[in-house]
């Protein structure tokens, strides 16, 4: 793998490689990419594999080969406290709730001892803390070379370091935006890099698709008035109706959240703009934030060179505006720039308290191929889990390069000794009603076998809840007592720590653990997965791409929705065997495995495990010796 990779790095050409777990597939790419010399940018999808490849792999290779190499971890913006905001925070004293003000103080310390000020080195104030927002910046709210804290800002000291290194570690959201020259903290770089390695690029197709299109949220509408009420009042006081213009906006914002809500769409949900009923009348309320902006930009501009913040606000605003219009006229597309003239489907979500307005390229891959052209470089794309049933055609479809080189390298592990497929003999049908309950019922009898140390992956967090409740009541009966991990009830760095410690957990989980997780040795024993993860088709994204790929006269099952899924559970059944001395058990309850013809790609896709459908024989593997 690694003289392929020296070869396309040689060629500055595209290659792709699907290398398998234990197969050192870091080690693969930094090698070549290493001794090749020149400026190397390696992305990833999680941060998980972020930190091992800068904090571990680099350090030991460059040890390794006696290289003298300057390597730099560089994050999302959001990841660095923004020391403007931060200062803006302390002043305006106006905090939520007496934890946001022990949070704020513990970064303000943190601000003034830390030299990154990335966050993530901050362990009192937890990622999810709600005071994160306010003191980090955002695109739209960054002022950027008329900051006065410029020089020493965390994010543009992250980016001058990036720009001096020869190594750069990133995540794919930076690398995309600086692809799609969007203005973040990743800026014509690019062009400097001689080799590019995106590791984790199963997850490229997805967050492209997220990343090419264009859209609004309503936080972003009460982050700008927040903004506006407290530079207003601290710079123009006189200037203008500050309070009063700034609750117009707030205000249209949430009537714009009620009505979308009274039109059937529930938190978590997200449904097309064209599906929705009475859509004149949501547009209607659309506009009205518009309005409420329009008011807004005049006071800032009555009040111009008052304040240089104030001031900054002006682009803003029009900026959000712009993005406003095109949900507020029929018909309208969204900024040409944005989609790049890709078909797109149009959607709103809505969370716990806010709204999403999405626009979503249903061709992703089109503007990704179109700016990998653009860039002169060697593009390494690897993964454990790009193919389907050993064929890189979908994902080379998907990803927009359907002519790059390929190849596969096997996992050196022995999954025939080390690991059991156990396919019950009777198992439910995935449209049965009581299907969760059956699920828990039928892996019981194997998670007490396995004394725990099991990875429950359903598909939905519907079928975590009702998963976990039955596990709840068949302990009681049993009167057998393991500790139950259940997501939502805490965080899912939480969980996973509580998993490692504990010894004989059962963690209950829906998408969000079925990758980016590494728990070696005995700690996890059972991964149990309820269905096959296909992706919603009522999903509007989903349901739009279906309706594309037929219109063009091509199969969306085999080319899009079962690729997707088998992906994903490739990346589940991952979770099991991560190294030589690993061993353990894979539960599949679909029955569509062995019932519908696509059971065998599926099955062709996973590792060779031994198989079974006895129960007996799934219990007595963890009485064997390994
Ligand atoms: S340059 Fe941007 S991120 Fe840095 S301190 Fe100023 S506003 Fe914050």
């Amino acid at each position: 793998m690694a003289l392929r990779i020296l070869d396309a790095i040689a060629e500055r050409g595209t290659f792709v490689a699907e290398a398998g777990t234990g197969t050192g597939k870091t080690f693969a790419y930094l090698v070549p990419a290493l001794l090749a010399g020149g400026k190397v940018l390696v992305s990833t999808g999680t941060k998980a594999l972020q930190d091992q490849v800068f904090r571990k792999d680099v350090a030991t290779l460059t040890q390794a080969l006696g290289l003298r190499i300057e390597s730099a971890l560089l994050k999302g913006r959001q990841n660095y406290v923004c020391l403007l905001r931060l200062a803006r925070t302390e002043a305006e004293g106006l905090l939520a709730s007496r934890q946001d003000v022990v949070h704020l103080r513990a970064i303000t310390r943190f601000a003034r001892l830390n030299a990154s000020g990335d966050r993530s080195e901050l362990a009192e104030v937890p990622e999810n803390a709600s005071i994160w927002p306010t003191v980090t910046s955002t695109r739209e709210n960054c002022l950027g070379q008329e900051c006065a804290r410029f020089d020493d800002c965390f994010v543009y000291k992250a980016r001058r370091a990036a720009q001096a290194a020869d190594l750069v570690v990133v995540n794919h959201h930076l690398f995309l935006a600086d692809l799609a020259l969007r203005d973040d903290v990743l800026r014509e770089f690019l062009p400097k890099v001689d080799t590019v390695v995106l590791d984790e690029a199963h997850q490229l197709p997805k967050i492209a698709a997220d990343f090419f299109g264009s859209g609004w949220t309503l936080a972003q509408l009460t982050d700008l008035a927040h903004d506006a009420r407290a530079l207003g009042l601290h710079a123009a006081a006189d200037g203008a109706e500050w309070i009063s213009l700034t609750q117009s906006i707030e205000s249209a914002g949430r009537h714009v959240r009620l009505a979308i809500a009274e039109r059937g769409i529930a938190p978590g949900a997200r449904a097309a703009l064209d599906r929705l009923p009475r859509l004149d009348e949501l547009r209607g309320e659309i506009s009205r934030i518009d309005t409420a902006l329009a008011a807004l930009a005049d006071a800032v501009k009555t009040n111009q060179g008052r304040d240089d913040e104030l001031d900054a606000l002006g682009p803003r605003i029009s900026g959000l505006r712009q993005l406003i219009s095109t949900w507020i006229e029929p018909e309208s597309k969204p900024e040409p720039a944005e989609t790049d003239g890709n078909e797109f489907v149009r959607w709103v979500g809505l969370t716990a308290h806010g709204a999403q307005f999405q626009a979503t390229p249903l061709a992703p891959g089109e503007t990704f191929a179109r700016l990998r052209e653009q860039q002169p470089q060697a593009w390494i794309l690897t993964s454990a889990t790009l193919t389907l049933a050993n064929s890189f055609e979908p994902y080379l479809q998907d990803i927009g390069l359907p002519r790059a080189q390929a190849q596969r390298w096997d996992s050196p592990f022995d999954f025939a000794r080390q690991a059991l497929l156990y396919l019950p003999q009777s198992m439910p049908s995935p449209l049965a009603r009581d299907f969760s309950e059956l699920v828990a019922d039928a892996a019981w009898p194997v998670i007490v076998a396995a004394g725990g140390r099991t990875f429950m992956l359903c598909t939905t967090l519907r079928a975590v809840e009702r998963v976990a409740e039955q596990l709840r009541r068949r302990m009681a009966i049993d009167g057998t007592d393991l500790p139950l991990l259940v997501q939502g009830t805490s965080t899912r760095t939480a969980l996973l720590d509580a998993f490692r410690q504990l010894g004989n957990a059962v963690l209950v989980g829906s998408v969000s653990f079925w990758e980016g997780i590494d728990v070696r040795g005995e700690a996890l024993s059972l991964v149990v997965i309820d269905k096959l993860p296909f992706s919603p088709p009522d999903d509007p994204v989903v349901e739009a791409r279906i309706r594309r790929l037929r219109a063009l006269g091509r199969n969306p099952f085999l080319e899009y929705q079962l690729p997707q899924a088998v992906t994903l559970l490739k990346q589940g059944a991952g979770r099991l065997i991560r190294d030589e001395n690993d061993r353990g058990v894979l539960m599949i309850l679909d029955d569509r495995l062995l019932t519908k013809p696509y059971g065998k790609t599926v099955l062709a896709s996973l590792p060779p495990f031994s198989r079974t459908r006895k129960e007996e024989e799934a219990c007595r593997f963890f009485r064997r010796d390994p």
